[in-house]
């Protein structure tokens, strides 16, 4: 092995190891990222969001204005006070909601929402945190897995 092999593997390797670190896994949804972004390094401002936008949804130019009208403007850890939270139901499966959130990026799911409301208590964000594993969604979409709902409290509360 040459030199220059050595030093292309270790190249690769850093390259997979920082993928591995910070970008987003193979068909995760921005909210599972973001949780486990946060939980590792802390909240950077908005900067996850826009790796996972220019990562996995380059088309999603959008998503930032998005997320702000939602209450998300300037952060990343807003997603989690003001936006989402996890689902303390069983996911559904392949639900109305769930066909509809396929097909159109820019529908808000909490339009078809099940008005199920508790009390959130376990920080998703924190490394130690309770999180399911992402459930997954299709490839250049900016919407969540079936673990988190929208909060309702911000708007009625
Ligand atoms: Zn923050
Ligand atoms: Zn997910």
């Amino acid at each position: 092995m040459t030199n220059d092999e050595i030093l292309d593997d270790a190249e690769l390797f850093l390259a997979r190891t920082s993928l591995r670190l910070i970008g987003p896994l193979p068909g995760e949804c921005l909210v599972c990222y973001l949780a486990r972004m946060l939980g590792e390094w802390g909240c950077r401002g908005p900067r996850f969001i826009d790796h996972y936008r220019d990562t996995v949804a380059p088309r999603a130019t959008a998503l930032r204005e998005r997320l702000s009208r939602m209450g998300a403007c300037c952060c990343d850890c807003e997603v989690f006070l003001n936006v989402y939270e996890l689902r303390r139901e069983p996911p559904p499966i392949g639900g109305i909601e769930r066909i509809l959130m396929e097909f159109d990026e820019d529908l808000d799911p909490d339009e078809f929402g099940d008005g199920f409301d508790d009390e959130f208590g376990d920080d998703p964000t924190s490394s130690g945190g309770e999180r399911p594993p992402c459930q997954g969604v299709r490839r250049g979409s900016t919407q969540p897995c079936a673990n988190w709902q929208r909060q309702y409290r911000a708007r009625y509360w």
